[in-house]
């Protein structure tokens, strides 16, 4: 069969993203949920043990703050929401199942926006995170060991429809997922801890009927590079008139490679039935409305007003990183606007930027007055000038005979000397004239 001539080929990729809310307390137990570097095995109860009979309570916070970010995805929340068992096998699973959602998830559908496009979002589910193994050699012996620290932390999953068409735009959306979750404030999304996980879905048409699962992404220039491996290895095998099968890969960091781990025929019957220990969990109308009225500014709003006051692009990437570097450059613009300074926002955002402002800490106006000061103390007196031109020249002789035997560029070495003594204060344009006539 040739495959290229089947249909029209495009990279097609969904991503799966995993985000551990930081709720005070495990998803189905009162266990800490803070487990990161602790010691192994000291956050645990039956409940998050899976031992017979322990009775699983839902954590409440988790709940609202799942809907509270399908809200911010645009997504309709199920009024009529209930929890099941999904069955697997795996040392790092005490109970033999995990506790997720099936067929009626917290949140559906949604978009993000991403540069001029919408990704559609096709769920958001709670679930509970697993265990942990640990591969050590003990006494000579390779060993695996189970850390239940993790086990029962809430977890969040985010799934995209496959509407993605590129590496770059994957790396945005995924960018984006994590930006809007600091921004509510529910999870750190640490990939180096592994609170935000990264796995995506790719292949060059859903019409083609295969799909490759890359799993473990944690960076998104990992995201990135292994979606571009794989487009290019599937490419290549397509060409040929193959067929790439469908499975599991992993991302080789040292090969830069996409390696496989698994294939499968068929998908994995997880004998999925609702948790018979938890409720089903209904929504009154009022709670809903409730919970959306705690809806913080978004990342969206912040980039609109940035757009609004002419920051170019590249700054805007920068700020909207962080909520509160965005709300004070925000702030610090108004205030410049205020005082009814013609400072152009651009320049306000550079001082910020360069100083690497903290913005929790710094007082609005500062940096407005800053930059004033800053502009006034510019010496711009020709005496003045003429004087410290004079001094470089007598402190740069071998520039000097530079630049007379025709190294134009020698000219900079002055130019710093008058930089340096005057402490960054000479008018760069004023004094580059009168060296050049100086010089002549
Ligand atoms: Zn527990």
């Amino acid at each position: 069969m040739d495959i290229s001539k089947k249909t029209k080929l495009k990279p097609t990729i969904g991503l799966e993203i995993h985000i551990e809310l930081r709720t005070k307390s495990k998803m189905f137990c009162a266990c800490s949920a803070d487990h990161f570097g602790k010691k192994a095995n000291s956050l645990t109860c039956p409940v998050c043990l899976g031992l017979p009979g322990a009775l699983p309570v839902p954590n409440k916070k988790a709940i609202e703050w799942t809907i509270l970010f399908g809200k911010a995805l645009n997504s309709r929340i199920n009024h009529y929401s209930k929890f099941d068992r999904k069955h697997y096998f795996y040392p790092d699973l005490p109970k033999g199942y995990q506790i997720s959602q099936y067929d009626i998830p917290f949140c559906e559908g949604g978009y993000v926006k991403v540069g001029d496009k919408n990704i559609n979002i096709t769920r958001v589910h709670l679930e509970e995170d697993t265990g942990k193994l640990q591969h050590k050699k003990i006494k000579d012996k390779e060993v695996s060991l189970v850390d239940f620290n993790r086990s029962g932390v809430p977890l969040m999953e985010i799934v995209t429809e496959p509407d993605i068409e590129s590496a770059d735009q994957a790396k945005q959306f995924a960018k984006k997922i994590r930006r809007i979750a600091r921004y509510l404030d529910i999870s750190d999304c640490d990939m180096e801890k592994g609170s935000m996980r990264l796995e995506a879905n790719v292949s060059w048409g859903i019409d083609l009927g295969y799909k490759v699962e890359v799993k473990n992404l944690n960076s998104f220039n990992y995201l990135k590079k292994a979606i571009e491996y794989e487009l290019e290895r599937q490419n290549k095998l397509i060409a040929k008139g193959e067929m790439p099968i469908q499975e599991t890969r992993g991302w080789d960091e040292n090969k830069n490679i996409t390696v496989s781990q698994r294939v499968k025929e068929t998908s994995a019957d997880y004998r999925y039935f609702p948790e018979p220990d938890i409720p089903p969990i209904h929504f009154t109308k009022t709670y809903i409305e409730e919970l959306s009225a705690k809806m913080p500014n978004l990342p969206d709003d912040y980039e609109n007003i940035l757009i609004e006051f002419n920051v170019p692009e590249q700054f805007i990437d920068i700020i909207l990183e962080d909520i509160h570097l965005a709300e004070y450059t925000i702030k610090e613009i108004k205030y410049s606007k205020k005082q009814n300074e013609k400072l152009s926002p651009q320049v306000i955002v550079e001082e910020i930027i360069n100083k690497k402002l903290q913005p929790q800490k710094a007082i609005v106006g500062k940096v407005t007055k800053d930059i004033l000061s800053k502009k006034q103390s510019i010496i711009k007196n020709e005496g003045e000038l003429e004087d410290l031109v004079e001094k470089a020249i007598q402190q740069n002789k071998k520039a000097v005979s530079d630049y007379k035997s025709g190294k134009i560029q020698a000219i900079s070495a002055l130019m710093g000397t008058v930089m340096a003594i005057s402490k960054g204060k000479a008018d760069p344009k004023k004094t580059i004239q009168l060296l050049k006539d100086r010089l002549k």
